[in-house]
């Protein structure tokens, strides 16, 4: 028996991939390939193609016997969503309608989701707990959430049980150094500022310093690539238990201001990482840390990599090896 898993070829997909081969799992992948790198997918048997394609699910269902899904194949620019919301809507919201359409045709009846933090919006209160008031703020998150309801009824009306996972901030790389992040465009934190460390950005500008918060910077949740990861393996483990279906956060629990993870950079590199304060930017707010107490608790889920320096050495030690990315 099978697990597919979509979006295998991206960055927290493909780290998922190599856990679950690690494990023994038979693992089917699908990938558009358009944001998805060939290379990162470490094994298992791999299907190019887009989830609308009813004619490559059916093929896929048919030639693979699938228990359950982990579904990560979206697009995930927040700003980027809020300049072309229909193209969010479409690939997000609709590929992943016509997937569960097909789940539902061919009787897979358990899906592991890949939500995100930003269906919460501004905050209400920290840490956010994953009963707090969900009011996206983009696009992005707008869909990511359509999803997630769309889930509750699938489950009430087929049976199809899923688990959601919101994650806060992902980061750092497979510990292998086989596999990590590579975006185009790059647009987060710590890979932005460790191409400083490589020489390949003269300096690191920081979205505005006059925030609400001890130093003024941003304050973000960063949490590993393995252990979200993992936490997809134990839900999906949940659901195959006869678990019913759920939303848990993903997060360290900590938080960490963008200053705080420019410095931990220096430190880790050894590069002064000359900085420069920018604009706030559009949408942020000043402080996102999740609370993990419930997937802790629940799934007995426990983060391995716990130091931000232990996690920004797994991420410098793929871009150092790998300065172009999966080009190399
Ligand atoms: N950030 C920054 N400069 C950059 C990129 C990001 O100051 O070049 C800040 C951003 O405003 C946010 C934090 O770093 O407060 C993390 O941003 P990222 O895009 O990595 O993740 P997000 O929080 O948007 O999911």
């Amino acid at each position: 028996m099978a697990i597919l898993v979509t979006g295998g070829a991206g960055y927290i997909g493909s780290h998922t991939v190599a856990e679950l081969l690690d494990k023994g799992e038979e693992v089917v992948i699908i990938d558009s390939l358009i944001k998805g790198h060939r290379e990162s997918i470490l094994g298992g048997r791999f299907y190019e193609g887009d989830l609308r394609d009813g004619e490559l699910m059916d093929k896929i269902f048919k030639e693979n016997d699938i228990e359950s899904v982990i579904h990560f194949a979206a697009y995930s620019l927040v700003g980027e969503s809020v300049q072309e919301p229909l193209k969010y809507y479409n690939n997000n919201l609709m590929s992943s309608i016509s997937l569960l359409n097909k789940m539902k045709e061919h009787g897979t009846k358990k899906i592991v989701f890949s939500s995100t933090a930003a269906v919460y919006g501004e905050p209400e209160s920290i840490p956010i707990l994953e009963s707090d008031r969900t009011v996206p703020k983009n696009p992005y998150g707008e869909t990511k959430l359509a999803f997630e309801k769309a889930l509750k009824w699938a489950d009430e009306a087929y049976g199809i049980k899923y688990a959601s996972l919101r994650y806060f901030n992902a980061c750092g790389a497979h510990v292998s150094g086989k596999i990590g992040e590579d975006h185009m465009p790059e647009t987060h934190l710590i890979p932005l500022v460790l191409q400083v460390a490589l020489g390949q950005r003269e300096h690191i500008t920081i979205y505005g310093d006059d925030y609400a918060t001890d130093d003024g910077t941003c304050v973000r949740d960063y949490i590993h690539v393995t252990d979200l990861a993992d936490a997809h393996i134990l839900a999906l483990n949940k659901l195959n238990a006869g678990g019913h279906s759920n939303i848990y956060n993903l997060g360290s629990g900590e938080g960490f201001s963008v200053k705080e993870i420019v410095e931990k950079v220096r430190e880790v590199t050894g590069h002064k990482i000359p900085q420069v304060i920018g604009e706030r930017r559009a949408g942020d707010p000043a402080v996102l840390i999740a609370s993990s107490e419930k997937i802790k608790q629940e799934l007995n889920w426990q983060p391995k990599y716990e130091s931000i320096s232990k996690i920004i050495e797994t991420a410098w030690n793929w871009h150092k090896n790998h300065p172009k990315g999966y080009k190399l």
